[in-house]
Order: structure tokens, then sequence, then C-alpha cells
């Protein structure tokens, strides 16, 4: 059974979808303005392990992952380039799926894009407008906090004293709003400006939580099972998210929301503003492999911080390292002429079960790593007195694949063969076939889809790829 930190109740919870055996689940994606740092990659892996191990449990998921293409950042950068800003963000959607994809993630169902989402945004906060909870000052609309006396139930944060009117207002925006806690849906543009999209409420452009709030409920309904993010986005974003999807519908907006902590680094939250971050590209350039950045990314569970260190990601580097080289040691192992033995079953069946024990509990992947480690402690004992049985042998595999459907430390298949080889054995094998030597064409086709190469005749001739 899976617990997950409900930050609304602050407490650990049994996931229990809304429809049995479905999640629908949405997690804040990237701000598209800049190459992605390995502190967001840490909540994007995070958010990754969280689907993962939902469909582990059988699970049937949609999953949704926004891409916000549009905020004062963006908008600032295309205008120094003279540029417009799809112009400006299609690099950098481009470079963060590359990485995304290099990390080892899954891809959601559904990974949408503000500026494509503008229709939705304007009916929601049009139904605000309509029942009170949004107002227009100076041609912005802003969200009447007072308005939603639930304000604060996620983030706990007290408001008390800090209402209408107040002589201490905290005002730094260049609008008036009738509370200093309001904050703009949307924002006011003039005629000529870019971008800007027409509303019944005037030309302007979309506050960044409204676009969260209309992403998730198109893909997911008005009510949906879990919404997770980093921990900074509890307050305001998430508080926000919540004031208007709950203000617009009078429905609960998310039942679960789950938030992951930081990545630092000298013990400083890793952050564009601070320049204290690497991104991915950065250590990929040091050499270190995407596998070892996952490992340590994903090494301490997601509701503690992580100190990045050099040593570290070494140290994840020689442990992913030994986990491949264990499968490929599993892989090759020669079946012993022994009398049945049972030792390695009963190694990978503890192992699981402390696995899926660990991940049950809040996802705790620290405790899940070090069942994994027992098991390949043990197996490799077995390996190197006795050998593997065929039984320990397929047990030992089927375990690390569903290990590795859920954290992706082992990585893809090495099939150790270079791209030229494979070339000339695809040759050999033509040539082979045309002298009707078809016993050795056969041969060279099973020693490829051993290695996990799959050819595929095609009307243009032979094709290979990897599994
Ligand atoms: P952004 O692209 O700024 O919208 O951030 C994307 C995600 O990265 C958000 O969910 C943030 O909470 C998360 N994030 C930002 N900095 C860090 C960090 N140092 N460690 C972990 N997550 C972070
Ligand atoms: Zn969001």
């Amino acid at each position: 059974m899976l617990k997950l930190f409900n930050t609304l109740s602050r407490q650990l919870e049994e996931f229990v979808p809304l429809e049995a055996g479905k999640v629908r689940m949405y997690i804040c994606g990237p701000t598209v303005w800049n190459f992605a740092h390995i502190g967001n990659f840490r909540t994007f892996i995070f958010g990754d392990i969280l689907r993962r191990y939902l469909k582990y449990k059988g699970f049937e998921m949609t999953h949704v992952f926004n891409l916000t293409d549009i905020d004062d950042r963006i908008i600032n950068e295309a205008a120094k380039r003279n540029i417009s800003i799809g112009e400006f963000t299609a690099p950098y959607i481009e470079y963060f799926w590359e990485d995304f994809d290099a990390l080892g993630n899954e891809r959601p169902e559904v990974t949408p894009r503000a500026t494509e989402h503008i229709a939705e945004m304007i009916d929601i906060i049009a139904k605000l407008i309509e029942n009170g909870r949004a107002y227009e000052s100076d041609g912005s609309i802003y969200y009447r906090i007072a308005a939603f006396p639930e304000y604060g139930k996620l983030s706990k944060i007290s408001f008390e004293g800090n209402i209408a009117g107040a002589s201490e207002r905290v005002d730094t925006d260049k609008y008036e709003k009738e509370d200093a806690r309001d904050f703009a849906l949307w924002k006011l543009v003039g005629a000529d400006e870019e971008p800007g999209w027409d509303a019944p409420f005037g030309r302007g452009r979309p506050g960044w939580h409204i676009e969260c709030s209309a992403m998730s409920m198109k893909y997911l309904g008005e009510t949906f099972d879990l919404h997770a993010g980093g921990m900074d986005l509890q307050f305001p974003h998430h508080e926000n998210e919540i004031a208007q999807s709950e203000g617009a519908t009078g429905k609960l907006f998310s039942k679960y929301w789950v938030h992951s902590e930081f990545l630092k680094i000298d013990d400083v939250t890793m952050s564009k503003s601070k320049g204290n971050f690497f991104t991915f590209r950065d250590l990929r350039e040091q050499g270190y492999s995407p596998l070892a950045i996952r490992y340590l990314l994903l090494s301490v569970p997601y509701r503690k911080q992580l100190n990045f260190t050099f040593e570290g990601l070494k140290a994840a580097e020689s442990t992913t390292e030994r986990l491949r080289n264990f499968r490929q040691l599993v892989r090759e192992a020669r079946i012993p002429e022994a009398p049945a033995d049972t030792r390695a079953i009963d190694a990978v069946s503890a192992a699981m079960k402390a696995f899926e024990a660990a991940m049950d509990d809040d996802l705790n992947t620290a405790a899940a790593l070090a069942a994994v480690h027992d098991m390949v402690r043990e197996v490799n004992t077995i390996l190197a007195a006795d050998g593997l049985t065929t039984e320990g042998k397929a047990a030992a595999l089927e375990a690390i694949e569903k290990i590795d459907s859920v954290l992706g430390i082992f990585g893809k298949e090495d099939c150790g063969l270079l791209d030229e080889e494979i070339d000339a054995l695809i040759a050999e094998r033509q040539e082979a076939r045309r002298r009707r030597n078809f016993a050795r064409s056969d041969e060279i086709r099973d020693e490829l889809a051993a290695k996990g190469i799959i050819i595929e005749d095609t009307k243009d001739g032979m094709r290979w790829r990897r599994k």
C-alpha cells in the first residue's frame, strides 16, 4: 500500500485515487527561458519516479507536465533580441527535452504549453469575475483573496492582520490592489504591445499561476488525484492555483499535494538567480554519465534536502558502473550442473519485498537502493561460489528489469558492439544470404538479437536499431 506525505494534511496518507485503477496527476514543469539546472532536474526526476512507481503499482496514468513558455523573463529576453517569444523559447524547449530524455525520464502523457491554452485561462478568469472572486484595477485583473476564506490551507501560512486597506501595505506592483495579497490573473497589455491576447476583459497576458489551473483542469478534469512540484511552489504558486481553481468550480482541485525538497550546493539552494548551479550539460562536458547524475539526484528521499558534491557524483559514477557490470555478469552467467538451489531466488525475492516496502513508504529511494545493493551483494556471492541456477538467473534479471522500470539506474542495455561492428555483421549476413548460406545468416541474426539489436528488412534494404 503506497503512502505519500500529503502537504494538504501534513500527514502520511494512503494513496487512493478517485477512480479505481487510474491516476490523474499534474506536475509543474520548467520555465523555458534557459537551460534547466540539476536542481530543477532533481524535482523532475522525483516526478518521474513517482509516475513510474504508480505504474509499477498497476495504475493507468494520465500525467500532465506543462511548459511555462511565457513569463516576464521570457518576454524581456525575447525583446532584447528583437524576436518573438516563440522564437526565443523554441531552442530551450528542445534542449529541455534532450536533457530530460538523456536523464532517463519517461515522457508524460500530456505536455502542454501555456501559450497554447490562453482561451482556457480566459474562461477561468471570466468565471472568477462573475462570481466576485476577481476584480479589475487599472485594466488588469486580480484575484480577490478575501473572497476565498480557505486561502492558506495548503501552505498553512497565516494571513491574520494582513488584510485589505492595512496601512502597512507591501505592494510593490505598479497597479492598485484591494489587498496586498491579491495576485494578478491577467496583466494589462497595450494595443500594439506583444505578446498580448484579446479577452472580454481587455487585451493582456496571463499571470503565472492561472496557467497551471487551466492546463491541469483541461486534461484532468476539475478534480484530480495528485499535484506535485518543488517545495518553493507550495506558496504562493500552488496556494494560488487552489484559490483560482476551487474558486471557479466550487470543487476540490487536487486530492493529494506532494512537494520535493531542494538540491543545495555548499548548503545553499541551487538557483539560477544565485548563479550557484550546474546544468546537466556542464556535468556531461566534465565527463559524468547521465546515469550517475540520475543516481545521485534520486539517492536521497525526496523530502530531504540533498547537498551536491563532486565526491558524491564520483561515488554515483562507480556505483552505477558496478550495477551495470553486475547485470552483465548475471546475463553471461553459465548454468552449473548442480542440484537445485534456491538461495538466489530467495535473496531476490527478499530484495524485491524490501524494495517495494521502501517505495511504499513515501518513496524512500535511499532504502530502496539499499535493497538493490543487498541483492547485488548476495547474488554476487552465489555467482562467485557455485554459479546461478537457471531459475536464479531468470529471477535476478527479472528483478533488475522491475527495479529499473521505476528507478532507471541500470540504464539501457549496452550491447558491447560499436555501430561499425554491427554494420559489418549485417553486411556479412547479406553476403551469406546471397551465397545461400542460411546457417551463417541465422547465426548472425541470433547473435545480434541476443545483444538487443533488431534487424528489419525494408524496401530500401536491411536496417537495424538498438532495442
Ligand atoms: P522553474 O523552471 O524555475 O519554473 O523551476 C522548475 C522546477 O524546479 C520547480 O518545480 C522548482 O520547484 C524546481 N527547483 C528549482 N530549484 C530547485 C532546486 N535547487 N532543487 C530542487 N528543485 C528545484
Ligand atoms: Zn504550476
